[in-house]
């Protein structure tokens, strides 16, 4: 039955090579969604056939068409992008390619699987780079989330409304923004019904209500319009213009924060006519104009100055009959397809050869570019889902540079942010700024049509911190924020890495355990040494995460091998069953960067890293690489700490060691002056809780140093 429809709309306007070509897709697509089934228990392929008819409605090229009816494949049914790409070429394959979402590998550790916001940030992500290559993608995205939309009630209720938000919040916005004005009072309908359902039911219950007095009055005033217009010579169409719920309720809103009543029966009418030309448009909305008094404020001329998305049209708000005030647009034929279908307009017809999109619509698209922007600024998929739905689609504000550049920016930004949309220079060196002219303060917000010009300081002295306390307001923009913190960060990257590398330093030498940056980049989550060191410094990680790090590696390498050894301790690398004795030279304990002897008996003497007699060896051929094997529980270490002398302090430090419940061997203690040294030995499971120790007798009063003894 859809599958009729459908066809019967593409013979419309496709020709018979075009649609072949598109009944091949239907085919494969039928095939491969056999026995699937919806939640709502609908067969699986009325979904794809559904999204493809939105996109024929408005006779989208038989590319899009084609790539609808296989959007899903890929993701339900295992098909392969090569596999599309060799039936139905690399255009129907890059754009199924678009819409399907991320595939989680589960081995893939660039994504957290467990952090499902984070996957459908980075799905949103990805649709939008698709597009940048491809607008069609996000068409498709469109004709695909609206069905969706339509058939919500399956799912259950938390999904609902996930999916609704995500609508109202992205792709609402996004249909906006191409000029898809049917497309995006849809979307925001039904999103608008499963996240406030009683408010819904109120909004539509209100324009039922007084509809047949509505609708006398609307006569009354269309009948006047065609008699003045018939007088001018003018044959237009005229149309009430129905307001959709969403819309409708906002204004509800605003009203109400106004103290204003909402009109039950004059606040929904508005108007629209439509006529054969420009010229006709002027001519009309001067018949307007005389036949009633137009509103101060309310008038726009989108016909010299079209929006964005190509809109195009005249508007104008008139006191009517008994003083009510009626909208009123007035617009050509093709701007009204325009503003119903937007850019998917400028598909349509154009069969076809012609892949990409005509570049006049191309330059218009500022926020498109702003889209790339970010792409290349924000690393973390959930930021720069946020800044895009705050900075490109939500409400904006067009603002002038002082030569003449447009610039938008989002609804609250201020000259600062204008500075960093600018350039991210002239937003760190920004001192002062004037609007039209004026010296305002930086964080005066921007209306729009303002001119603002930035003065910068004459040397580069960077941002100042309080930019970013949110009580004061100098920015609003995601990208001024991003760009004043990485400031920051590269500010205090270098301090935190010296003040990291001291910590390391000092640290692994109480705990006796040479660090190096060849060791660090086989710790998990580091690539280098200088990372490490930043986070130590900044306080992101701490040495007992370090510590605790290190012994893990050892134990891990070590776990398979160790039943064959002589020593259960160490493990001799490439080697089987190769005796092994710690050497008594150095004494290396566990968790120690430890290297082995090849003596001439066969056997190996494992001694610490560093230690002298491997450094001055003459036969460095005979050194070979062990490591540590399993925890043997039995970590020995002796402890030096040098303290203030006080009453209750031995006893102090002996009850943090019982407590962690290890043992005690040989202590003493000696003083001098009013000092006291403790020396002790304890057996511990290693590295990790040898920290813990440190960390803990370092907080008794009195201790001054810590150190451990070879
Ligand atoms: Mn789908």
């Amino acid at each position: 039955m859809q599958t009729n429809i459908l066809l019967k709309q593409l013979k419309g306007y496709l020709s018979k090579t075009k649609l072949d070509f598109v009944k091949e897709a239907l085919f494969f697509a039928e095939k491969n969604h056999k026995n699937q089934f919806r939640k709502s228990g609908d067969p699986f392929i009325n979904h794809p056939i559904s999204t493809a008819l939105y996109l024929a409605n408005m006779k989208m090229d038989s590319t899009t068409i084609s790539a609808a009816l296989l959007h899903d494949v890929i993701e339900d049914c295992g098909i392969t992008k090569e596999e599309i790409n060799s039936k139905f070429g690399s255009h129907v394959a890059n754009l199924v390619d678009g819409v399907t979402k991320l595939k989680i590998e589960k081995n893939n550790s660039k994504i957290n699987i467990l952090d499902t916001e984070q996957l459908r940030a980075a799905n949103v992500r990805k649709i939008l780079t698709a597009m940048s290559d491809d607008v069609r993608v996000v068409l498709i995205k469109l004709a695909d989330r609206l069905h969706n939309m339509l058939t919500l009630d399956a799912l259950e209720h938390e999904n609902q409304k996930r999916i609704a938000q995500e609508t109202l919040d992205i792709y609402a916005p996004l249909a906006h923004r191409l000029g898809m004005w049917n497309m995006k009072w849809r979307l925001e309908d039904q999103a608008f019904k499963y996240l406030m359902p009683k408010k819904y039911k109120m909004t539509s219950r209100l324009i039922a209500r007084k509809r047949t007095k509505r609708e006398l009055y609307v006569n009354k005033v269309i009948k006047d319009l065609q008699i003045n217009l018939e007088k001018s010579k003018i044959s237009g169409s005229i149309h009430g213009r129905p307001k959709h719920l969403y819309s409708i309720f906002k204004k509800i809103e605003k009203y109400s924060h106004q103290g204003k009543k909402f009109d039950e029966i004059y606040d929904l009418i508005a108007l629209r006519i439509i006529v054969n030309n420009i010229s006709e448009c002027y001519t009309t909305l001067g018949v307007v104009h005389n036949l009633w008094k137009p509103v101060p404020g309310e008038f726009d001329d989108y016909i010299a100055n079209p929006k964005d998305s190509m809109y195009q049209s005249l508007h104008t708000t008139v006191m009517c009959f008994d003083g009510y005030p009626v909208e009123i647009q007035i617009k050509t034929e093709d701007m009204h397809l325009t503003a119903e279908e937007g850019i998917a307009a400028h598909w349509a017809y154009k069969e076809e050869d012609n892949e990409s999109i005509d570049d006049k619509y191309d330059s218009k698209m500022n926020w498109f570019k702003q889209l790339l922007d970010r792409q290349v600024d924000v690393e973390k998929d959930i930021d720069y889902v946020d800044s895009i739905k705050k900075d490109v689609l939500g409400d904006q504000v067009f603002i002038y540079t002082p030569k003449g550049e447009i610039k938008n920016l989002p609804v609250g930004a201020t000259p600062l942010d204008f500075a960093y949309e600018v350039h991210t220079e002239l937003g760190h060196d920004c001192v002062s700024s004037l609007i039209n002219g004026k010296t305002v303060s930086l964080e005066t917000p921007l209306k729009n049509g303002d001119t603002v010009e930035i003065r910068k300081s004459k040397n580069p002295r960077g941002p100042r911190l309080d930019w970013l306390n949110p009580d004061l307001q100098f920015v609003n923009t995601s990208k001024a924020k991003l760009k004043i913190r990485q400031w920051f960060r590269k500010q205090e990257r270098e301090s935190n890495i010296s003040r990291g590398t001291r910590i390391i330093k000092k640290e692994s030498n109480k705990l006796g355990f040479k660090i190096n940056s060849k060791e660090i980049s086989i710790l998990p989550g580091f690539d280098n040494f200088s990372d490490l060191a930043e986070q130590l410094g900044s306080g992101e990680i701490s040495i007992a995460q370090l510590a605790k790090s290190i012994e893990k590696k050892y134990l891990n390498t070590s776990s398979k091998n160790d039943q064959n050894n002589s020593s259960p301790n160490v493990i001799v690398m490439g080697f089987n069953n190769l005796p092994n004795k710690i050497s008594k030279c150095c004494n290396p304990t566990f968790g120690q960067e430890i290297q082995g002897y090849l003596t001439r008996k066969k056997t190996v003497s494992v001694h610490v890293s560093n230690c002298n007699l491997l450094r001055y060896s003459r036969e460095p051929e005979r050194i070979v690489n062990v490591v540590w094997g399993t925890n043997s529980q039995t970590l020995q270490v002796k402890i030096q700490v040098d303290a203030d002398d006080r009453i209750g302090l031995l006893r102090d430090i002996t009850s943090v060691v019982s407590s962690e419940n290890i043992n005690i061997n040989f202590l003493q203690s000696t003083d001098y002056g009013k000092l006291t040294k403790i020396q002790f030995t304890v057996f511990t499971s290693g590295i990790e809780q040898l920290s813990r120790i440190y960390s803990r007798i370092e907080a008794i009063s009195g201790v001054r140093n810590i150190q451990r003894l070879n």
